[in-house]
């Protein structure tokens, strides 16, 4: 594979290979746009197969960054990075560091945080050589765990589907919830307060059984949740979720939930659309995390603290483009997930002219 021919290159204004020779780092950090802002998303270590599949991830992730950070309107553009290793074996001080030197290198075009593989106690490595890292905890600047706030724009999100699709609220209604982690456990509370009947599923035993005792839910094996009778389906584990198989097996009419990249492909996309179901886009409904991130970032280029009433105002107002996007897929009858991407594109452009 060569990079402008890959299928995952889509107009990347960079992408930056480094390699430090002491303490082995490889890392790719692509940034997609600029347009909007410096562009932000977190740095995610995996033990990938070959540099091809690392590279594939971090152009895919650094896309989506943007479309995510266009809707969320933060003055952002979308980048990410790779480190290829294995977090659990191949993690040091030294490593972050030169990390950190390779952030530095791409000069404040990219501001990198916490993503799979990578603790704030990292990013803490990382910022000895660059001050371009959010994520950090125990300053005044500090957005901490992002996973509430997450959790909170789908659950808002997730209601505002429901009320498009059934016209009332979550008293009653059932949720199907796939993963129960940071993101899956917060949700299962806040629907089970407001009155929902949920159905879990997780392959970690412990953190199922945790959210069924606090919340009542019923537990379902992981491949069972695609065939609960429920009214949402809510997926919060990994991505690609929905494919045309699984979506002949779901019942539900509304799908909200937390995963990134939750559709197989925009095909999948298109026929839940002609199935008369409701799809709330995935980047959409979870840009609660990156909100947080932003805050930190905008506390931290004005010396301040972080502020929760600015992430308030930005969550809320991207749950009213979301309702924008639903009632506009109604009435142009057209899918959400196309809507949602005109929406991100039309921004991108306006911040480059
Ligand atoms: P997490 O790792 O804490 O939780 C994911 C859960 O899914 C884990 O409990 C895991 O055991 C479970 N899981 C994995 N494979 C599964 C399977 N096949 N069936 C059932 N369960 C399975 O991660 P998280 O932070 O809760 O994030 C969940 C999703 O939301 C991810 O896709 C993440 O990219 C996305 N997301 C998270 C945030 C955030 O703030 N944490 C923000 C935006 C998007």
């Amino acid at each position: 594979m060569t990079l402008f021919e890959s299928g995952a290159f889509e107009g990347h204004e960079s992408v930056n290979a480094f390699f430090d020779e002491k303490t082995g780092l490889k890392t790719i950090i692509a940034v997609h746009s600029t347009a909007l802002g410096p562009a932000a998303g977190g740095c995610r270590m995996w033990p990938y197969a070959t540099s091809e599949d690392a590279l594939t991830d971090a152009l895919r992730l650094s896309r989506a960054m943007s479309y995510k950070n266009a809707v969320a309107d933060i003055p952002h553009g979308g980048g990410k990075a790779v480190i290829i290793g294995d977090s659990r074996t191949d993690k040091s001080c030294a490593l972050f560091e030169a990390f950190g030197r390779a952030v530095e290198a791409v000069g404040g075009r990219y501001w990198t945080a916490e993503d799979v593989g990578v603790s704030p106690a990292d990013l803490l490595s990382v910022r000895r050589s660059t001050r371009f890292v959010a994520g950090l905890e125990g300053h005044i600047a500090a957005s901490g765990d992002p996973s509430p706030v997450t959790a909170d724009g789908v659950f808002r999100g997730l209601a505002l589907a429901a009320k498009h699709a059934f016209g009332g609220d979550l008293d009653g209604v059932t949720v199907a919830i796939q993963g129960v982690g940071h993101v899956g456990a917060f949700l299962a509370e806040r629907l089970h307060a407001a009155g929902a009947k949920l159905v879990i599923t997780d392959v970690n035993e412990t953190a199922l059984r945790a959210v069924a005792e606090r919340t009542g839910a019923r537990i379902v094996a992981p491949d069972a949740i695609f065939d609960v009778d429920a009214e949402v389906f809510a997926p919060c584990a990994l991505g690609g979720a929905i494919t045309l198989d699984t979506l002949s097996r779901l019942k539900p009419r509304v799908i909200a939930g937390g995963a990134n990249n939750q559709l197989a492909s925009a095909v999948v996309g298109d026929a839940l659309f002609a199935e008369g179901r409701l799809y709330a886009p995935d980047y959409v409904i979870n840009g609660g995390g990156i909100i947080n991130v932003a805050a930190e970032i905008r506390a931290l280029e004005a010396g301040g603290a972080f502020d929760p009433t600015w992430v308030e105002a930005k969550l809320s107002q991207l749950m009213r483009t979301l309702d924008e996007i639903f009632l506009r897929s109604a009435n142009e009858k057209r899918p959400t997930h196309v809507i949602a991407g005109e929406i991100a594109r039309t921004r991108m452009a306006e911040g480059r002219s």
